[in-house]
């Protein structure tokens, strides 16, 4: 095992996210101690129950005290109060990372409240589960896994470095890109599809009794992948679309579109529409098996 990157990792925010890096530092003996802050004390109980910190708590001060690497893994609505918080109390020289499924917001949020001397990197593991909690997480889920980082103009190299160099050792295959465009990439690969499978899922619920239970009854014929999704974490989806809204609309404008003109074939029997788009997007599917990432 190669020497700690850091000494002490505060993660604030121990759910799926900070539990998975925190179990993942630890394997990977990434950092010499590692700390976290969580909202309630309940959250705080079960991680210390599951053993995956050094210490944790609810108080964000205590544990970015003297911490050389601070990671936001909390709701993106969440994360400037955090950093509210953390920020009177972070060591001159420390880095400071998130890991928000929007990047802009978070900079423009979270950004002005760094003191001087302290590295704001930007990231995004695009990874996830449809589960929440400190009990979720588990080390290998960032293996094999991209991780984004968008660092604002002017940071710190060496200390984009640094991160990538975590992520990298946690198991991630890295990518750097700006904010404004992990936004548009994410809206689509992402977040539009959460969207939808929340209106299948919403729209199934508001049926007829009758039709309701064999949906249930019937479910493997698709509905139960869009079940999935739907059961995603509701105050971090929340976040998503309230936070990355521009983007959202442009994607959902255009799919608006497309649906209109598939509904159009649909009435005009337009068979030769539907095979050649069918033909297309199941090559999509292909080249994303070979691309190792389905
Ligand atoms: P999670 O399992 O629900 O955990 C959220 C953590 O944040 C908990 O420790 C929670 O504290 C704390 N928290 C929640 N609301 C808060 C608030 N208003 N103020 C302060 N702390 C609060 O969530 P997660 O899935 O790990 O997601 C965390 C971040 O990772 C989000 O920014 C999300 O965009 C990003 N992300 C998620 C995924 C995914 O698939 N889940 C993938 C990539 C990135 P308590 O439990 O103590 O209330």
């Amino acid at each position: 095992m190669s020497a700690p990157l850091f000494d002490r990792l505060a993660l604030i925010g121990i759910g799926l996210i900070g539990s998975s890096i925190a179990r993942a530092a630890r394997e990977h003996g990434l950092a010499r101690t590692i700390v976290a802050a969580t909202r309630r004390a309940e959250t705080a109980e079960e991680a210390r129950r599951l053993g995956i910190v050094d210490g944790v708590g609810t108080d964000v001060a205590e544990a970015v005290r003297e911490a050389d690497f601070v990671v936001l893994c909390t709701p993106v609505g969440a994360n400037a109060e955090a950093m509210k918080q953390a920020a009177p109390h972070l060591k001159k020289g420390a880095i400071v990372s998130d890991v928000g499924s929007v990047k802009q917001a978070v900079i423009r949020d979270a950004g002005p409240l760094f003191p001087e001397g302290v590295h704001f990197v930007p990231a995004h593991p695009v990874v996830g589960t449809e589960h929440s909690g400190p009990a979720a997480g588990f080390a290998e889920l960032f293996r094999g896994r991209w991780c984004i980082v968008t660092p604002i103009p002017g940071s710190d190299r060496a200390a984009v470095e640094k991160v990538i160099e975590f992520w990298r050792r946690c198991g991630s295959d890295m990518e750097e890109m700006s904010a404004d465009h992990h936004d548009k990439v994410l809206a689509i690969t992402s977040h539009l599809p959460h969207l939808i499978a929340y209106t299948i899922v919403g729209t199934a619920t508001d049926l007829e009794d009758h039709i309701k239970a064999e949906v249930v009854k019937f479910a493997a014929g698709g509905f139960r992948d869009f079940t999935r999704i739907a059961a995603s974490d509701p105050t971090m989806w929340r976040d998503v679309f309230l936070n990355n809204r521009e983007a959202v609309l442009e994607m959902l404008g255009r799919f608006s579109e497309d649906i209109s003109a598939l509904q159009r074939a649909i009435r005009w029997g337009e068979g030769d529409k539907l095979f050649e788009l069918f033909e297309r997007t199941r090559a999509i599917r292909r080249a994303l098996i070979d691309a190792r990432q389905a």
